[in-house]
């Protein structure tokens, strides 16, 4: 049997498990992926905050070089069958693709992670370090059961100086020149309420009351409206020096150049400049006739890494002005970064010159929430998001991802063995 194969084979197995989370039921996959390394020697152990919510760590032990950590999670987002050619759960290959709900996101990776590491233990491979693979629960919801809960509760198990996730590995065509794109850093997601006063009476005589809603209309309009003072991030500077050639002087300019190149690159950058405001939900009167005293507006709000909450208010109140109107955050997580350049980044540069000796990797942050950022928040791991993808292109994975008909080409699983494979044994040799 092929590593292609094997890893088909195995992610048509991990589809079958049903992981939609909520609830998550991730033990069931957990299971499947022990019960695969186990019989391939490698060294499983089982770690859950509830009994059904299982995260795996399986490892590789050597010497006393530094750990690489594959992760992976093994949970997924609701897939609605009335929407899909095929069945969401039947993991059925089709035309060399594997169809199902997790395919690109992100049990697909998870597979090809774990037959990298089963191939390395057939073949009596030993680390100059250890090699981890983590298959975590719970990251499409995050409510603590998942690598949150594992830093927290087990860190011996899941410390790490390198680690490779998912978020990364797009390939790139810009001005005839192929590029993949390494995820070193990502936003932090920082949704917040925007709580607005007025005055309630009967809305037969609206001119009495002082209309909540009325007055949120406009605070909501204005967030609309902003553009941020773009910021030139280290990210995207080297991204568009490898594509242009040139380094750029002037935050002003990082925008319309990226535009100049490929107007996909433009809307790919464009929230990576400064933080972005997109009100999502509101809510007001609970009856038609009262005039509310009280709205809220629910803002998705996504800060670049370094920038904090105080500093989101700060300019969030600079843009609306003064009013009745408070501000209060609902959760924030991530915002993290890792350096671009050492040993990991060395390790997937030197397979991309393999695989395809005129592609470049640049560095990307990406504008959502990875679990990588638990594991630079708790140990300073230097965590790339990379997992190449060539037979199916990047704006059509985009497309597939949390949608109908998600599916990977067995091409790409198998560009991922060897990805991984190579990464583990050219930084733990
Ligand atoms: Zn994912």
């Amino acid at each position: 049997m092929t590593l292609r194969d094997e890893t088909v084979d195995l992610l048509q197995r991990l589809i079958r498990v049903d992981t939609t989370n909520p609830p998550g039921n991730e033990t069931a996959a957990a299971e499947l992926l022990r019960d695969y390394l186990d019989a391939n020697g490698v060294a499983c152990e089982l770690y859950a905050k509830a009994p059904e919510r299982a995260n795996l760590v399986a490892r590789i032990r050597g010497g006393s070089g530094p750990t690489l950590a594959l992760l992976s999670h093994t949970d997924v987002v609701v897939a609605d069958a009335a929407e899909w050619q095929r069945d969401p759960v039947g993991g059925e290959l089709v035309d060399g693709d594997v169809w199902g709900r997790g395919a690109l996101d992100m049990k697909g990776q998870a597979a090809a992670t774990a037959v990298a590491i089963a191939s390395l233990a057939r073949e009596g491979w030993r680390p100059e370090g250890e090699l981890l693979f983590v298959a975590a629960a719970d990251e499409e919801v995050g409510a603590g059961f998942g690598l949150e809960w594992l830093v927290e509760a087990h860190p011996d198990a899941v410390r790490a100086d390198y680690s490779i996730n998912e978020g990364g590995g797009d390939r790139l065509e810009l001005d005839g020149r192929a590029f993949y794109l390494c995820a070193s850093a990502e936003k932090m997601t920082a949704p917040f309420r925007l709580r607005v006063r007025g005055r309630s009476g009967h809305a037969s005589m609206p001119g009495i009351a002082d209309n909540a809603l009325l007055k949120a209309a406009s605070l909501v309009q204005r967030l609309g409206d902003y553009r941020p003072e773009p910021r030139a991030e280290p990210e995207i500077v080297a991204l568009l020096e490898a594509v242009t050639g040139r380094r750029l002087s002037s935050a002003d300019e990082l925008l319309p150049v990226a535009r100049a190149v490929d107007a996909l690159l433009g809307a790919q950058i464009e929230p990576l400049l400064g933080p972005t405001f997109a009100p999502t939900m509101i809510s007001a009167s609970q009856k038609r006739n009262v005039v509310p005293a009280v709205c809220d507006v629910v803002v998705d709000s996504r800060l670049l890494p370094g920038q904090t909450p105080p500093e989101q208010f700060e300019l969030v109140r600079s843009i609306l002005g003064p009013g009745e109107y408070e501000l209060e955050p609902i959760e924030g997580q991530g915002g993290t970064r890792s350096q671009i350049g050492g040993p990991l980044w060395d390790a997937i540069a030197s397979f991309v010159r393999e695989e395809e000796p005129e592609a470049t990797v640049v560095p990307i942050c990406v504008p959502g929430f990875t679990d990588s950022h638990w594991l630079r928040a708790a140990f300073g791991t230097v965590a790339y998001g990379f997992f190449p993808a060539r037979a199916m292109h990047a704006a059509e994975a985009a497309l597939l991802i949390h949608s109908a008909d998600e599916r990977v080409p067995a091409e790409d699983l198998e560009l991922g063995v060897r990805f991984l494979r190579q990464a583990a044994r050219t930084l733990l040799r």
